[in-house]
């Protein structure tokens, strides 16, 4: 079966290495960068099945998948449900999922309607092309809603209520043609300046209650979209229980552990999802495991090649601020060695960062 990924970075250079063994599957990458209607078209009809590395894929090129969309895997609805802030909501509260409170804004007096009925603070967005903490704007007075407005306005966009969470967390599933899914174990997230810097299983005091209830909402919200592929839900843990942020149709830098960490990792799972094959366990092969991005500058990275039970990944790219470069999985037998060896790699985190604050 021939299958084509949109998209070349690392997301689809990870999913197309998951199954170099799987002579069956022939893989390859289209750049959407170099983009024109005549090779995207000519790509599609050379493939049986399409899948993407991102949600954020411009109205252009998905007009043209409109016309293979049996072949679009994850299908093209969760495609656009999740390439759009609000319609993602939606989606969360129908199938059960708790979200914050939130609201469309298209113009300033619709902001200033959002102050009243959410409060203050709000976190505005765009709705579409948001990544890293990109097109948002905190707003902590109604005397912000002017200046938020001129900084992202003029377009759509969505206010939603500021959430006190303890920490983030996400949780990722697979889930074939058939209905069967597999969800991999939760991970706390910790950002700097609104970037992943690294990801724990498991994590610090999670309550078995909240892992349950996570495991719970990725399976409705699979099931509700009949999804076909790996999906990663976003979860914020607050005092009053966990409250979705975002979700991701694709595999996520959270479950990047995976290729060394689990039975099978969140890449190949998508791939044979994708493929109509059989999936893999989703179960973790050791009792801790981290993932460390390597971001703006590889060198601290090197420590991790005489590190034992590290592994490092580099992405091939070159090195600019606040790019992600690569990532280095942590494997260990017991959270006091995971976190021995990540002290070992600190040089990769800010200072500050790690370990995470409670
Ligand atoms: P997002 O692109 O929606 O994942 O937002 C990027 C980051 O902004 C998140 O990882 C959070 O740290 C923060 N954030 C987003 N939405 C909210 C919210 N409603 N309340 C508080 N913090 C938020």
């Amino acid at each position: 079966m021939k299958i084509g990924i949109l998209g070349n970075g690392q997301l689809g250079q990870m999913l197309m290495d998951s199954v170099r063994d799987l002579p069956e599957l022939e893989i390859s990458l289209y750049d959407t960068r170099a983009h024109s209607d005549e090779a995207l078209d000519a790509f599609l009809a050379s493939v049986d099945r399409v899948s993407y590395e991102t949600e954020n894929i411009a109205a252009n090129i998905v007009a043209r998948l409109e016309n293979v969309a049996d072949k679009v895997y994850p299908s093209l609805k969760a495609l656009k449900t999740f390439q759009n802030r609000l319609l993602e909501k939606n989606a969360l509260r129908d199938a059960g999922i708790a979200t914050t409170r939130f609201c469309a804004v298209n113009s300033l007096d619709d902001l200033q309607t959002a102050i009243s009925t959410l409060g203050l603070p709000i976190v505005l967005k765009t709705t579409t092309e948001g990544y890293d903490g990109k097109g948002q704007y905190v707003l902590r007075t109604s005397d912000d809603a002017g200046p938020a407005w001129r900084a992202i306005g003029n377009r759509e966009l969505i206010a939603e209520a500021f959430v006190e969470f303890e920490r983030e967390t996400s949780v990722i599933a697979s889930r074939d043609e058939n209905g069967n899914i597999v969800v991999f174990p939760m991970t706390e997230n910790v950002h700097h300046e609104g970037i992943l810097r690294y990801s724990l299983y498991p994590a610090a005091n999670l309550s078995a209650d909240k892992v349950a209830l996570a495991e719970r909402y990725i399976r409705q919200l699979a099931y509700s979209l009949d999804y076909v592929g790996t999906i990663t839900l976003e979860l914020f843990e607050t005092a009053e229980g966990l409250v979705a942020n975002e979700v991701a149709p694709r595999v996520h830098n959270s479950g990047h552990w995976s290729i060394e960490g689990a039975t099978t990792s969140q890449f190949r799972n998508h791939m044979l999802a994708i493929a109509g094959l059989p999936l893999g366990a989703a179960e973790p092969k050791y009792p801790a495991v981290a993932m460390l991005n390597v971001i703006g500058d590889e060198t601290p990275a090197a420590q991790a090649d005489t590190t034992a039970n590290a592994f490092r990944h580099s992405y091939g790219k070159e090195a600019r601020p606040a790019r992600k470069l690569g990532h280095v999985t942590v494997v260990a037998d017991s959270t006091e060695e995971r976190d021995a060896t990540i002290d070992q790699l600190a040089d990769l985190i800010p200072a500050g960062v790690w370990p995470p604050k409670h």
